[in-house]
């Protein structure tokens, strides 16, 4: 008999047709003698419309009050998958991020889980019990409801896999698994049927929306195999575990890109000591979190510092900088909100030489003009004009070959 933890995203869970067909699908698991933990999301949209009511009531919502209102969502659909399987004749029961152990630092809308006490979950699956857990939730040593970031269903149930010693980790979801790249943008793109730990977070961090990177890198902590499937057919899906890397070296394993990106250039500010670390410092004390960031090596005593952040936060993050990049002496500040990141990623790139190349040349080849280059030992990622990014992830994909499959 083994444990596992299945978790279902917002959309497996959508309505109550959904979360029926969801409870057959955890009585099959069940029925294999297995025990099984169940970590669920807020049915379909319910996160955003919460936030969307908070923002009607007032213009900044408390923190905590917005964290308890937010942790409803996965109440309400934890509660009805454990009616539906009651109704099927299960034994479930549901419980709240705080009732499952989940204990978290106080950082609202952003909580990391310090520790899983899984003393409960373990004594409900030794009654029998199918437990299901709310997703994206826990609880402060002070017993208040944190939420841990958009997407944090998939770090609760792989931190519950962790703790509980469980066998794999299954994502359900609305695709069928990780894919070479988009296939809303590439037609031709290729589900993987595994991937190395660090593939996946590398190309979850930089846009590919299957899973959350935070997740990835729980599972690779704890060494815990993660399977990303479809809820809706028996497509097997793809693998996420330790040893997948090994056969495929030098391969490029996919292409990722993100749309949410922008550009701010402070530009001619003096160079000298300090100037960096008092634009980033207002930056992380107001929770906007920057991504690439360069800075020229400057002819005179003269530079610039170019960084990118979310769109979504781009005016916050102007309306910080802007007056800091004055009273440096800086000669102006600038922004692109409409840009786009392209990432290729595969394991031993960097080992290799000329795939940075190759990449150049193919987005030259297509009069894509290259804004910003960053790179990791995995990966390599072109920050463009948000409207070449399809046109760039479809070269990609071809010049690459990926439509040929593993
Ligand atoms: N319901 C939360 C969200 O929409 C958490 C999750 O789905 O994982 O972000
Ligand atoms: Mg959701």
């Amino acid at each position: 008999m083994a444990l596992i933890v299945q978790k279902y995203g917002g959309s497996s869970v959508a309505d109550a047709e959904k979360i029926k067909n969801v409870a057959q699908r955890i009585a099959q698991a069940k029925d294999k003698g297995d025990q099984v933990v169940v970590v669920v999301s807020a049915m379909g949209d319910t996160t955003d419309e919460l936030i969307k009511l908070a923002y009607q009531v007032s213009k900044q919502p408390d923190n905590r009050e917005l964290d308890v209102l937010l942790s409803t969502g996965e109440i309400v659909s934890s509660t009805l998958l454990t009616m539906a399987l009651e109704a099927m004749g299960y034994e479930a029961i549901s419980l709240s991020g705080a009732q499952a152990g989940i204990r978290t630092d106080a950082v609202y809308s952003q909580a990391r889980i310090v520790e899983v006490d899984p003393e409960r979950i373990i004594r409900e699956l030794d009654k029998g019990n199918i437990v299901i857990v709310a997703g994206f939730q826990g609880v402060t040593e002070e017993m208040n409801i944190t939420t841990l970031g958009r997407g944090g269903s998939d770090t609760t149930a792989v931190a519950l896999a962790a703790s509980l010693g469980a066998e794999i980790c299954q994502i359900y979801t609305d695709v069928e698994g990780v894919y070479t790249a988009d296939p809303r943008l590439v037609p031709e793109a290729q589900r993987l049927s595994e991937i190395g730990y660090e593939e996946m977070m590398e190309l979850a961090s930089y846009g590919a929306r299957v899973m959350h990177p935070r997740a990835v890198e729980l599972g690779e902590l704890f060494n815990i195999p993660i399977l990303v499937a479809s809820s809706f057919t028996q497509s097997s899906g793809t693998l996420i575990y330790g040893g997948a890397s090994m056969e495929v070296r030098n391969k490029v394993r996919g292409i990722a890109h993100d749309l949410n990106v922008a550009k701010i250039a402070v530009v001619g500010v003096p160079d000298r000591p300090g100037i960096a670390a008092a634009i980033f410092e207002s930056l992380a004390k107001a929770g906007i979190s920057v991504d690439t960031i360069v800075q020229n090596a400057g002819l005179g005593k003269i530079t610039d510092l170019t960084f990118t952040v979310a769109r979504s936060q781009l005016s916050k993050a102007i309306r910080l900088v802007r007056p800091i990049a004055e009273s440096m002496g800086a000669k102006k500040c600038v922004s692109d909100s409409k840009l786009g990141t392209v990432s290729l990623i595969g394991p031993g790139m960097q080992n290799t030489p000329g795939y940075a190349a190759r990449m150049f040349r193919v987005l030259s080849e297509k009069d894509i003009n290259i804004q910003l280059i960053t790179t990791s030992e995995i990966r390599i990622t072109c920050i463009i004009s948000g409207d070449r990014v399809k046109d760039a992830v479809r070269a990609l994909h071809q010049a690459f070959e990926l439509e040929r499959g593993e």
